[in-house]
C-alpha cells in the first residue's frame, strides 16, 4: 500500500465545530444502504436514506470532510462550469432537463437543508455572483442568464454600473447573479450533515478504508481494512478520491478523472471600513476566467479566495504570492493581503467537465467529476441517488446515467492536466467580439 496522501491543514479546521471522531469499523456489519465516503455527496445520500426509515453505513477512510467536501472555497452555486443547461437535454432528453433543473435548484435546497437541520454551517444565502471578466464575455453573461431563466433558475443579468455598485470596483464587465447561491463553513456542513445522519439512526465509521466492493448477486459485499460490510444498495462517494486510498478501488472510475489540484487561501479579517466598499452584499463571487478569480467573504470577514498555479519550489508562497496580486488588480482599495492560511485539496475534472452518474450494478450507485462545482450538485445528488436506493421509478429521478469510461494513457494525462492552466490562461486573454 503506498503512503497516504496529505494535504495541509485549511482555515476550517480551526472555524468548524468540533466533531468527535466515530470509531473504525471491525467484523462484519449487515445494513441496508453502505455509503462509501464523508463528503457532502455520501452524507447527503445517508441522511436522505436514515430519514426515509433505511438503515444507513457509512464508511469513510479517513475522517468526515476530509476530502474536497472540507476543504472547498465554500461557494454554493447553482450552475456548472461548463456544461450549460441545454446541453443536457442534448445528451440526455427528458431526464437531462430534469438534471439541469436539479442543478438550477441545488443552492435553494442545500440552504434549505441546512435550516431544516439546523446546522450551524455559518450559511449566508446572499447569492451567487459571475462577473464577465471582459467586454466580450458579458454576452456568454447575457446568454447564460437567458439558458437559466428558460430552466426556472431565478438569475438575473447585471449590467456595468450594477456590478461596479455591487463589486465595489470597475474590474468587471457585467455579470449573472443567482440569488439562492451564497456561501457556507465547508467543514462545518460535512460535520453537521454527519450529525444528522447520526441523529436519524445512521451509522459512520471513520479510518475505515474500502479496499473493495462486489455484488454476489443478492448483496453487495464490502471489504476494509479490518472489516466486511453486506448490504442490499451501495453508493460509491469518493469522487476525485477514487483509488487515492486504495489504488485498486473502481478502476475504471478513478480512471475516467483527473484529480486536479486546486490552492484555497485566507486573508486577515478586512475592517469595517474596507468592507462598507468592497463587495459590501458578501455575496459569493466567482469571475468568467478559466484561470478563475474566486472570493467571499468567511463569518469572521476574511477574504477566502484561491487559484491554481504551475511549476515547483515553494508553490504554497508562489501561488499566494499570486492570489493576493490579482486580489488587489481587481480592488485597488486592497494593497496584496498577506495570506494567514494557505491549504489545498483535489478536485475530480474530466475531458468535458460534464459530471457523470453511475450504476455499478443492482442498487449500486456513483457519481464523479465536480469539475469544481460539487458544494450544491454533490448534495443534490445525494438525495438523488437515495431516492432511486428508496425505490422511485428511475424515469421520475434527474440522473443522467452512463457508462463509465476510463481516459486514454490515464496516467499521462495526469501528468500533462496542470498544463491545462496555461491553454486556459490564453483563452482568457482571447476576448470574443460583442
Ligand atoms: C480546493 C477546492 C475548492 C472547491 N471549491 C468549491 C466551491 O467553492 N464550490 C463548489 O461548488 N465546489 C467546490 N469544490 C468542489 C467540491 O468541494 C466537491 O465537488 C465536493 O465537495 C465533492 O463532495 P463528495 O462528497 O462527492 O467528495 P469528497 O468530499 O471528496 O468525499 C470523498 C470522501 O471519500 C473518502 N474516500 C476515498 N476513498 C475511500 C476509500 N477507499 N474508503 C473509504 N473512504 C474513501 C475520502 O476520504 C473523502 O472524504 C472545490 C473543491 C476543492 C478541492
Amino acid at each position: 500500500m503506498s503512503a497516504p496522501i496529505t494535504f495541509p491543514p485549511s482555515l476550517w479546521a480551526e472555524t468548524a465545530p468540533t466533531r468527535m471522531p466515530t470509531v473504525a469499523l471491525v467484523g462484519t456489519v449487515e445494513t441496508d444502504t453502505v455509503v462509501i465516503g464523508g463528503g457532502f455527496s455520501g452524507l447527503s445520500a445517508a441522511l436522505h436514506l436514515s430519514k426515509a426509515g433505511r438503515e444507513v453505513t457509512v464508511l469513510e477512510g479517513q475522517a468526515v470532510g476530509w476530502g474536497a467536501s472540507g476543504r472547498n472555497n465554500g461557494q454554493v452555486i447553482p450552475t456548472l462550469t461548463a456544461a450549460e443547461p441545454d446541453m443536457w437535454v442534448q445528451r440526455f432528453g427528458e431526464t437531462g432537463r430534469k438534471f439541469a433543473q436539479l442543478i438550477g435548484a441545488s443552492a435553494g435546497m442545500l440552504f434549505d437543508k441546512i435550516r431544516e437541520e439546523r446546522i450551524d454551517a455559518e450559511a449566508e444565502q446572499t447569492g451567487w455572483f459571475q462577473p464577465a471578466h471582459s467586454a466580450g464575455r458579458t454576452k456568454l453573461s447575457l446568454n447564460r442568464t437567458k439558458a437559466w431563466q428558460r430552466f426556472g433558475l431565478e438569475v438575473e443579468y447585471l449590467d456595468r454600473a450594477a456590478t461596479c455598485d455591487l463589486m465595489g470596483t470597475d474590474h468587471w464587465y457585467g455579470g449573472m447573479l443567482a440569488p439562492s447561491g451564497g456561501h457556507i463553513n465547508p467543514l462545518a456542513l460535512a460535520r453537521g450533515l454527519a450529525g444528522a445522519v447520526e441523529r436519524n439512526g445512521g451509522k459512520i465509521f471513520e479510518q475505515t478504508r474500502v479496499d473493495s466492493y462486489t455484488h454476489d448477486g443478492t448483496d453487495w459485499i464490502v471489504k476494509t481494512s479490518n472489516g466486511t460490510v453486506k448490504a442490499r444498495a451501495l453508493v460509491l462517494a469518493t469522487n476525485a478520491y477514487t483509488g487515492e486510498l486504495a489504488p485498486r478501488l473502481a478502476r475504471r472510475l478513478a480512471q475516467s478523472i483527473v484529480p486536479v489540484l486546486s490552492w484555497q487561501m485566507a486573508t486577515e479579517p478586512l475592517s469595517d471600513d474596507l468592507r462598507a466598499g468592497l463587495l459590501k452584499g458578501r455575496q459569493a463571487v466567482s469571475d468568467t476566467r478559466g484561470d478563475l478569480r474566486f472570493f467571499r467573504y468567511d463569518a469572521r470577514n476574511r477574504l477566502i479566495t484561491g487559484g491554481a498555479i504551475l511549476g515547483g519550489g515553494d508553490v504554497r508562497a508562489r501561488i499566494a504570492r499570486k492570489v493576493a496580486a490579482n486580489l488587489a488588480d481587481c480592488f485597488p482599495q486592497l494593497a496584496p493581503p498577506t495570506m494567514t492560511h494557505v491549504w489545498s485539496g483535489y478536485l475530480s475534472m474530466n475531458w468535458d467537465r460534464f459530471p457523470r452518474v453511475h450504476q455499478l450494478g443492482p442498487n449500486g450507485w456513483a457519481w464523479i467529476g465536480c469539475n469544481g462545482r460539487g458544494v450544491a450538485l454533490g448534495n443534490a445528488l445525494g438525495r438523488e441517488i437515495a431516492r432511486a436506493i428508496d425505490g422511485e421509478d428511475l424515469r421520475d429521478l434527474a440522473l443522467p446515467i452512463t457508462e463509465p469510461q476510463a481516459l486514454p494513457f490515464h496516467p499521462i494525462a495526469r501528468r500533462i492536466a496542470p498544463l491545462y492552466l496555461t491553454w486556459l490562461q490564453r483563452k482568457d486573454r482571447i476576448d470574443p467580439k460583442l
